[in-house]
């Protein structure tokens, strides 16, 4: 059976971090989707196209990436493209305790669904998206931060 795993987040912008789990997530699946789901009462810094022409640039090379786009629950999108996984990245306690109500009240509304968590590695524990903004929004240099085929060139202060 075709192991299918959803990774569902903003991706305002891809870090670091969001790569190296879907690089360790390759060899467990046969095929990841990167999700991004859109929320309407989360305004993004980064316009959507952009968020995912990064993230197809960044995995050009593995045609087992692909990307999507989708709005509401991610359980509806595990339905309509037959994914029976959704990976998850672990960084704190914060996230665990986040992850955790929504991983089960993902598997009591779809219980063929089951999430997998992979912990950060140390060196990206610090890293969200957030920050990358708020780094970008200044002037600053967010390169440690994120896949060099991100080119944010367009979005630093004038
Ligand atoms: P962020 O929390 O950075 O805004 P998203 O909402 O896009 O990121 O999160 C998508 C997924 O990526 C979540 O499971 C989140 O825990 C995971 N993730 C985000 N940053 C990292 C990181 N530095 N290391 C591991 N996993 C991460």
């Amino acid at each position: 059976m075709t192991k299918i795993a959803l990774f569902p987040g903003s991706f305002d912008p891809i870090t670091k971090g969001h790569e190296s789990i879907i690089l360790r997530a390759l060899p467990l699946f046969d095929k990841i989707i990167v999700s991004i789901g859109v929320n309407e009462q989360k305004k993004s810094f980064f316009p959507l196209e952009e968020r995912k022409a990064w993230i197809e640039q960044v995995f050009s090379a593995y045609p087992k990436v692909e990307v999507v786009t989708y709005e509401g629950l991610t359980v509806d999108l595990c339905k309509e493209l037959g994914a029976g996984y959704i990976i998850r990245g672990l960084r704190t306690s914060a996230d665990f305790e986040f992850e955790r109500s929504i991983g089960q009240m993902n598997k009591k509304m779809l219980p063929g669904v089951e999430t997998v968590f992979l912990l950060t590695t140390p060196e990206y524990t610090a890293l969200n998206s957030y920050i990358v903004r708020d780094i970008i929004r200044h002037g600053g240099d967010a390169s440690p931060f994120i896949p060099e085929q991100v080119d944010i060139s367009g979005y630093l202060p004038k």
